[in-house]
């Protein structure tokens, strides 16, 4: 059995700190980039310093929250939606390793990765049982089985908060109340602290500000040549739904429009010309990390958009504290994979926003196998594609398990659509 966090110290160690540092002393447009590794550390290196000093309570928590209420409370955290993406890119066999471990024990083989790897990580001692988990009863099966396994596994109570399928102003009121029954009380008793309205408001304005600079990069994104490559799509979504509420995070947003801004006052066209602007439906692979640049590079194909890495989310009303848990909860509904509970049309309505406004020419859907969410549209996604005379590519795949559909098949579908249907 590994020692806690081992992996991901090595990981942290290894890749995150060198590379950044590596990347900021190249200098020119490398400064950026090292600054993006540098931000996507930071949670791990918080999480390890606390871990080993044991000075501060450790929250592992789930897909379905943001985290404003654990900068509150001044827990160290991690969202453990993000882990295996991590790990697919830099230790893979581990992955594999886990997602075996998990099967060995019986979780089924067609429950989604992510969850498989949850319980492998336990298993395997990478996640301790005396950390705190928190999670939502959302957004699909394979996290409704894994968590409860966990439970068994570390033989101790986790944080469960009952979530909703509904969608708007309602729902988010509900999962409010849900938060402050249950994530409040949670979070006071591993802390030893009271709730501090005011403290939680700093907090919260601090993610709003974020939020405004995250969307005036978004809105960057629209333009055609896009300022950005492809590659630093994921960023700007993966920096709020890690540390929302962190003044570290919205320094770092402010950089990224810097950076765009340098890019458009000084005319600076992109390194390979635009020919296609693709709408990435669902999530890319986590184990092939220059497939976007190579679209770019190969068929002139940028990434605009990813549906779910695009803020459906809305501000928090700061007026009082119900108004605060309300647009917290929202964010935590509306962000990622939890934004693909609400309805087949719904979701498919919001495809085709997002698609014209980041005035794309055709569609890339991944089903990713396990996820019944999005398996269970592609239908819809068909008809629609007609409907709008959006050429469209499905491609089956595990996106964090490489062996499923591994990168030469993926590139060879991507390959092929682009020489035969989008020439
Ligand atoms: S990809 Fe689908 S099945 Fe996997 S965690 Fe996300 S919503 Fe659940």
């Amino acid at each position: 059995m590994s020692k806690a966090f081992n992996y991901t110290r090595g990981i942290l160690d290894t890749l995150f700190k060198p590379g950044a540092e590596f990347l900021k002393s190249q200098g020119g447009d490398k400064i950026l980039l090292g600054e993006i590794i540098e931000m996507l550390a930071a949670p791990y290196d918080d999480l390890l310093h606390a871990w080993d000093k044991g000075d501060r309570p450790v929250v592992l928590f789930e897909n379905g929250l943001v985290p404003q209420l654990f900068y509150a409370f001044d827990c160290a955290h991690l969202c453990l939606e993000v882990q295996p993406l991590i790990f697919s890119q830099s230790k893979t066999e581990v992955l594999h390793n886990f997602l075996a471990l998990a099967e060995e024990a019986g979780l089924p083989s067609d429950i989604c990765s992510t969850d498989r790897f949850f319980v492998g990580a336990a298993l395997s001692g990478e996640y301790p049982a005396n950390a705190n988990y928190v999670t939502t009863t959302m957004p699909c099966d394979g996290t409704r089985t894994a968590y409860p396994i966990l439970e068994k596994i570390f033989k101790k109570k986790m944080c469960y908060i009952e979530s909703t399928n509904a969608y708007g102003d309602e729902a988010a009121k509900w999962f409010g109340k849900q938060i402050k029954s249950t994530l409040i009380p949670y979070l006071e008793e591993i802390t030893g602290k009271r709730f501090d309205i005011d403290r939680f408001r700093e907090v919260v304005e601090e993610s709003n500000k974020a939020y405004e600079l995250m969307l005036d990069i978004y809105d960057a994104y629209t333009m055609v040549p896009s300022p950005h490559r492809a590659a630093l799509r994921q960023v700007p979504h993966v920096g709020y739904m890690t540390q929302a509420g962190s003044p570290r995070l919205t320094e770092f947003f402010k950089k990224m429009n810097a950076d765009i801004k340098r890019i458009i006052d000084g005319n600076i066209k992109p390194k390979y010309e635009e020919k296609h602007r693709v709408l990435w439906a669902h999530v890319p692979p986590a184990y092939d990390l220059g497939l976007f640049g190579w679209m770019e590079k190969t068929f002139g194909a940028t990434v605009a958009a990813i549906t779910i890495m695009n803020p459906a989310i809305t501000p928090i009303d700061t007026t009082n504290v119900d108004t605060m848990l309300e647009g917290y909860a929202r964010q935590g509904l509306d962000l990622t994979m939890a934004l693909l509970r609400i309805s087949a049309e719904d979701m498919l309505n919001y495809m085709v926003d997002i698609y014209y406004r980041f005035k794309c020419d055709c569609i890339i859907m991944t089903q990713h196998v396990g996820c019944n969410n999005i398996c269970g549209k592609v239908g819809v996604a068909r008809y629609l594609c007609k409907k709008y005379d959006a050429p469209l590519l499905t491609i089956e795949m595990d996106y964090n398990d490489n062996r499923v559909t591994p990168s030469e098949s993926l590139r060879e579908q991507i390959e092929e659509f682009f020489t035969a249907v989008m020439k």
